[in-house]
């Protein structure tokens, strides 16, 4: 047993864990779990645990279905809602047949993307912004669309209902181990944003699994359902993840600073950048993975649509914030949203962007003005495109960039490619609320 295993099974002893969750996530981003009694981690991290991994979405089929859960240590966590008797360790994906890494395992995909970075000298931090709604649940713990602190009788309760589910969530995330920087209402009623300190891209991926997980579990002690979906109320802000990106050198210097720039962004972060604006089409089938995704991708609500970059306005797809220190010059890609793989995600915006790096890719001039009120002329002029207005459009544009599907392995990107086009044509054939609305009586 290494050293950082013994010290998890002496911490599980000690602390009486009774049932271990062993996470892994599909293709999809989903959380998968495997729990066995905390008897077993010793087994578990010398053998592994074997699983059967034929019904999870993207991995193998029939035929090929053993696989084993290789957990990392460094990744034990105590699950705060299970009153302290239930752990969770993250773990690696391996192929029994071969014995090596299964590379339909996304967390798989993100160590190869981190581990080109590293070849080419760099780490890499990310720190995501997460937004998401809280609703109310019905009489039957559906989940709806009514925000628990919007009008009506709820105006009349004594304290902001809200908040008190925020402060609850913070406390669950903190007793995982996050550390909480900050936390707001967001722009849209009843729409949330917890932020959380940045880390290497690695475990950044697993705490936004963590991260959701969490959220919807105490949300849901409170009778409140918490989604992550893009879009869920048409006509107001949807839900962004948001995600800041910068790459460190190997003595610790950040990458992408550079004091004499006028935007204090080193040639390595606009080359950087602009290999992101380059794939940006192709990417945003892994970064906005849903149909609904597409429906926060619109102009007016803060979230991006044109393929630009901004040191200032919020309209473009990514911006340069203010930094305070030289090491926190970074980007902050504007597109993903909350439905995405993070590991997925993360791993394709790497891989676009170290294109960029070994290209040499010069990045256009910052756009100043909110590109929301352009004309298509003006963005002629500029050379700003736009993004895919629907999922299989996006499809579409990953299918034509060799960079996002070599990012993804051919495991992930066929499968990730069956799944969507499957999603995008289940969606085309049906008929919404909204064409019923203005046709049935019509026509
Ligand atoms: N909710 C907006 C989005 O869809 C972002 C608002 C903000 O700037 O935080 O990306
Ligand atoms: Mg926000
Ligand atoms: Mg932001």
């Amino acid at each position: 047993l290494s050293a950082e295993a013994q010290r998890v099974v002496d911490e599980i002893e000690e602390k009486e864990v009774d049932f271990l969750r062993l996470q892994f996530t599909d293709i999809l981003g989903t959380v998968k779990n495997v729990a066995v009694p905390a008897t077993q981690a010793e087994k578990a991290f010398t053998e592994g645990i074997y699983f059967d991994g034929s019904s999870i979405e993207g991995f193998v089929r029939i035929q090929e279905s053993d696989m084993r859960l290789k957990p990392d240590p460094e990744t034990f966590a105590i699950l705060p809602w299970r009153d302290g008797r239930s752990a969770r360790l993250i773990c690696d994906v391996i192929n029994t047949t071969t014995g090596e890494p299964f590379e339909g395992d996304p967390r798989y995909i993100l160590k190869q993307a981190i581990a080109r970075a590293e070849e080419m000298g760099y780490e890499i931090n990310a720190a995501p912004e997460p937004e998401f709604f809280l609703f109310e649940e019905d009489e039957e713990g559906r989940a709806t669309t009514k925000t628990n602190d919007a009008g009506g009788y709820f105006d009349l309760a004594p304290k902001d209902l809200a908040s008190d589910v925020r402060r609850d969530i913070i406390y669950g995330l903190e007793r995982m181990g996050f550390e909480i920087e900050a936390s707001h209402h967001e722009v849209a009623q009843g729409q949330h944003e917890i932020n959380f300190e940045y880390d290497d891209a690695l475990t950044t991926a697993d705490n936004v699994g963590t991260f959701r997980t969490v959220v919807r579990a105490i949300a849901a002690q409170h009778d409140l359902h918490a989604t992550f979906m893009p879009k869920p109320i048409p006509r107001i802000n949807g839900s962004g993840m948001h995600t800041h990106l910068s790459l460190f050198t190997e003595d610790g210097e950040n990458a992408f600073h550079d004091e004499d720039d006028e935007f204090n962004l080193s040639e390595t972060a606009h080359s950087f950048l602009a290999g992101i604006l380059e794939h940006a089409p192709a990417l945003s089938a892994v970064t906005n993975p849903t149909v609904n995704s597409y429906k926060r991708l619109v102009p007016g609500y803060e979230a991006p649509v044109y393929v630009a970059w901004s040191d200032r306005n919020r309209s473009a797809l990514i911006r340069k914030p203010a930094a305070r220190v030289p090491a926190a010059s970074r980007i902050e890609a504007r597109f993903p949203d909350p439905s995405c793989n993070p590991y997925l995600a993360f791993a394709a915006l790497i891989h676009a962007g170290l294109d960029g790096v070994e290209q040499d890719l010069e990045a256009p001039d910052p756009v100043r003005e909110n590109i929301y009120e352009f004309d298509e002329e003006k963005r002629e002029e500029y050379g700003i495109t736009t993004l895919p207005s629907n999922l299989g459009e996006a499809v579409d544009a990953l299918q034509e960039d060799e960079v996002v599907q070599d990012a993804l392995g051919e495991h992930v990107y066929e499968k990730f490619v069956e799944a969507k086009t499957q999603e995008y044509d289940e969606f085309r054939i049906d008929v919404s609320q909204w064409e019923l609305d203005r046709y049935l009586e019509k026509f």
